[in-house]
This record gives structure tokens, C-alpha cells and sequence, in this order.
């Protein structure tokens, strides 16, 4: 099977947000999709977010774009859905680094 390719959108800032899970905040966020342009520049309300220190699911919510904890529907969404579950493979995987690559 071939591997697919995995498309990545432009970091951009984002209100800080703490994690739902493990508190750290999060103020950037970039996107993450296998179809080629539709990597998005920015995160829309309903989008879902992982984050990056320990891949927890979460929900960009409201016009000051929030994070919450998905509902228990969303969560069972999403432990189905390949790309949301690739970027959880994908964090907790990779090593830990002091600042984002510039
Ligand atoms: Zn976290």
C-alpha cells in the first residue's frame, strides 16, 4: 500500500490556549491534511486540533477561537478519522525540541 502524502499549512499564531490534558499552553497551530491544497492557513471554529506536547483531541470553538475537550461523539469521530490519528502518531513519536524550526 502506498504510503499517502501528508500536506502542511503555514504556522500561525493563535490565542493562547492551555491544553485540556496536560495544560501546557499552545498559541500556534498549523494544519495537517492529506489533500493537497487544503492544507487551510488557519484553524476555523468546529476544526479539530491535536496538541503538540502530548496529542490530546481537542475543539477550536467560538469567534476568540477556543480550545475544549471534544464531547464524547466527537472523540469516537475522531479515533476513526486517519489524518487526526496520524498527527497523534506523529507527536507522540517525535522527539522532544526547544522551539519550532524557523
Ligand atoms: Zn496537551
Amino acid at each position: 500500500m502506498r504510503k499517502k502524502d501528508v500536506y502542511l499549512g503555514r504556522d500561525v499564531r493563535t490565542l493562547e490556549n492551555a491544553c485540556v490534558e496536560c495544560g501546557n499552553i499552545l498559541n500556534g497551530a498549523f494544519g495537517f491534511n492529506f489533500e493537497r491544497g487544503r492544507k487551510g492557513p488557519a484553524p476555523s471554529p468546529g476544526d479539530v486540533s491535536v496538541c503538540a506536547y502530548c496529542a490530546a483531541v481537542m475543539i477550536w470553538e467560538g469567534d476568540d477561537m477556543r480550545l475544549r475537550a471534544p464531547t464524547v461523539e466527537e472523540a469516537e469521530r475522531f479515533a476513526h478519522d486517519e489524518c487526526v490519528q496520524l498527527a497523534r502518531r506523529l507527536i507522540k513519536e517525535k522527539p522532544k525540541r526547544k522551539a519550532a524550526p524557523g
